[in-house]
């Protein structure tokens, strides 16, 4: 019969140290009580407010000249349905938003060779010009990297213009898995794990927040997942420069990774439950876990909030690459269906920023809305 491993013992010296992660990690036994405990702390640090955000996603350009094996989304310059985004079509999809009162912009594309310096910065500009008050969070630290490659200046130089062009928070993507035989499988030509911490340690020192992310269920070990988790909590003890952890569970079915992943998640989604748990009990320097509806439906992330999760993700009005991996759970949530979805969990829907301030909202909540919640 397989040990059942008590988390209390785990949790008893107060912090979760790495080998109890693996344990937990590897154990595929003990759920409930995982998510006791996940939702016990959840509780206590969130009182059972559910965060989530008004915003909109725009994917710049698809053209991308790495090749990574879990990706949907990129195609090669030429190719009948490839795209780069102009200004003025970038302005008229932030109008559309403003039209729902977005609060923030997700700016993310493909590392596409024709694209000059100018074009980031000037992107930037345009968009405050236009929009002074909405929060920019854009460009992963791939391209930062790309960015002081081609411009010849610091990581911290290239951060801090971005900063002056406009840009208010960076999303920690290009994570994928910050272990590095496993990385360099699933994207080879990628930043490696050190030179992705060293990027964002510097955004944080320069005052940009981002997130943390992870891709999860596909060829990544347990260990892999202990080397990633004690990186971002290294860093967050370090920067306290992140805002929240998000979970990308893997989407494989249009992925050149498609035919080496055995088990894709989507069969087995306590898998991905248990994962939010741990990460509840693990990340102990994290207010906010989040999960990503589009990835595994509105459902399960409804599910998910009694699995350690506190934040619902956002509105995100278009989403391009989990539809191009095979996602099929859409790409738009109203505000108003969030706030259902939330409350029929038994949760408390709470709007916040990109930054997680939620106190603009609770003030300015017409007294009806307020009441309905
Ligand atoms: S994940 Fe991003 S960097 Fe990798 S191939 Fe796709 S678009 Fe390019």
């Amino acid at each position: 019969m397989r040990d059942q491993i008590k988390i209390k013992d785990l949790l008893s010296g107060g912090r979760l140290e790495d080998d109890g992660l693996l344990s937990l990690l590897k154990n595929e036994g003990n759920l409930p009580e995982i998510a006791e405990a996940a939702d016990g702390i959840n509780r206590r640090v969130n009182s059972g407010r559910v965060t989530y955000v008004v915003n909109r996603n725009i994917n710049f350009t698809n053209v991308c000249n790495l090749n990574c094996k879990f990706c949907g989304y990129k195609r090669t310059k030429g190719a009948p349905d490839a795209f780069l985004l102009g200004y003025d079509k970038i302005l008229e999809k932030i109008s559309d938003g403003m039209k729902i009162g977005i609060d923030e912009i997700c700016v993310t594309g493909g590392i596409n060779p024709d694209l000059k310096p100018d074009y980031y910065f000037g992107l930037l500009k345009t968009i405050k010009r236009s929009f002074p008050r909405l929060h920019i969070h854009a460009f992963s630290p791939q391209e930062i990297y790309e960015l002081s490659r081609m411009t010849g200046k610091s990581r911290e130089a290239v951060i801090s213009a971005l900063a002056e062009a406009g840009l208010n928070s960076m999303p920690g993507t290009a994570a994928e898995i910050l272990a590095e035989k496993t990385r360099k499988y699933i994207c080879p030509e990628k930043i490696g794990s050190s030179t992705w911490a060293e990027i964002i340690k510097t955004a944080h020192k320069t005052g940009i927040k981002t997130s943390a992310t992870v891709l999860f269920g596909h060829l990544e070990t347990e260990s892999d997942l202990v080397h990633h988790l004690s990186l971002i909590r290294n860093i967050q003890d370090e920067t306290r420069g992140f805002t929240e952890f998000i979970t990308l569970p893997f989407i494989s079915s249009k992925t050149p990774l498609r035919k080496k992943v055995a088990v894709p998640f989507q069969g087995n989604v306590q898998r991905v439950f248990k994962f939010y748990s741990i990460l509840r009990l693990y990340l102990d320097n994290f207010k906010n876990i989040q999960v990503s509806w589009p990835k595994i439906g509105v459902e399960n992330a409804a599910r998910s909030l009694d699995y350690g999760v506190n934040d619902f993700g956002g509105t995100l009005m278009e989403e391009n690459i989990t539809k191009s991996a095979g996602g099929g759970f859409g790409e738009y949530l109203p505000e108003r269906a969030i706030i259902e979805i939330i409350k029929s969990a038994g949760k408390i829907p709470v709007r916040r920023n990109t930054l997680y301030e939620t106190g603009i909202y609770e003030e300015t909540m017409p007294a009806e809305k307020v009441s309905s919640l």
